[in-house]
């Protein structure tokens, strides 16, 4: 009696456990106690990517719907992201006002360069991956009631560098807002000139600044608009030159790099050193204009220049 009894228990207990939780065997009898914690470890996991993005400002977990209709700026505290050329052609110019000038115009390898990857390769591949020719969106829009040259850099393109392609379509744009007498803005991204190209990027510099030089002769205004990041040689050609040289907050601008000064002048840097915040405090740029603001500030200093300009042919 005693025997079947006992096998009796252990064939009711053994049965019910396959049944109730089948794959993980292990841990039935704890799993009425631990539930709250695995369930919180497998919420994070489970947020689906391309949902999100954590701003590396202030770590908020940010909706990327929230993000994008905010102009990718974080709503907590300000920071603001990369955006690409065409959206913030789109935050600023009038609806269906812009019209894109040398669309389809892209780099040849003149070098045949190879380096880890050829440069057609590399051209192919960010061709695909961002849908854009170049690191450059130029074109003739509005902003407000002002016809204007706009220029827009895409950081995403091979780190915004400027090729023979960025300089020609800027030289392009530079002369027909002088022929036109439009007043011309340029939104800089760029970690420099794009060495794929040697000497033919270093070239733009010269170039751009050429046709910038008729166009301020022509006494029309220039805004240089310089986001994070602005540096080499495009800070050091035409990002470098407006009439009014604006910023976002928080936006990195310089040449080279702080940890190349530091080396090369062995002094210890300020705090806050190549920061927009800290060029306005220097004098070299004229105002930090958050990325929601910049359509009307932009479209007021416009105003402001044209009807100087107006005033003086009067
Ligand atoms: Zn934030």
């Amino acid at each position: 009696m005693a025997t079947s009894s006992f096998t009796k228990k252990t064939l009711g207990i053994e049965s019910p456990e396959p049944a109730v939780t089948p794959p993980p065997a292990n841990s039935n009898n704890t799993s009425f106690a631990k539930k709250p914690r695995p369930r919180a470890k497998t919420k994070k996991k489970e947020i689906p990517e391309g949902l999100w993005t954590k701003c590396p400002k202030c770590t908020t977990m940010v909706f990327d719907k929230e993000l994008d209709e905010n102009l990718k700026v974080c709503p907590n505290c300000q920071h603001h992201f990369p955006i690409g050329s065409r959206e913030r052609i789109h935050s600023l110019v009038e609806t269906c006002s812009f019209e894109e000038m040398d669309a389809d115009m892209t780099s040849v390898d003149v070098l045949n360069f190879t380096g880890v990857a050829s440069y057609t390769d590399k051209l192919e591949e960010y061709q695909k991956s961002t849908g854009l020719k170049d690191a450059v969106v130029t074109g003739i829009g509005k902003i407000g009631d002002h016809r204007i040259g706009l220029g827009v850099m895409d950081f995403s393109f091979l780190g915004g560098s400027m090729g023979s392609v960025v300089g020609e379509k800027l030289a392009r744009l530079i002369e027909r807002a002088t022929e036109e007498a439009l007043p011309l803005i340029i939104i800089s991204t760029s970690g420099g000139a794009r060495m794929y190209e040697g000497m033919f990027s270093l070239m733009q510099m010269a170039k751009t600044c050429a046709a910038l030089a008729y166009h301020a002769k022509a006494r029309l205004p220039y805004l240089s608009v310089l986001t994070h990041p602005t540096t080499a040689g495009v800070m050091a050609s035409y990002a470098s030159i407006g009439d009014l040289i604006l910023a976002e907050p928080g936006a990195m601008i310089g040449f080279a790099g702080p940890r190349v000064i530091k080396d090369t002048t062995q002094a210890e840097l300020p705090p806050g050193f190549q920061t927009a915040e800290f060029l306005l405090d220097h004098g070299l740029i004229d105002a930090i204009v958050s990325r929601k603001e910049m359509k009307a500030r932009l479209s007021d200093y416009l105003h402001y220049l044209t009807n100087g300009q107006k005033t003086a042919a009067a």
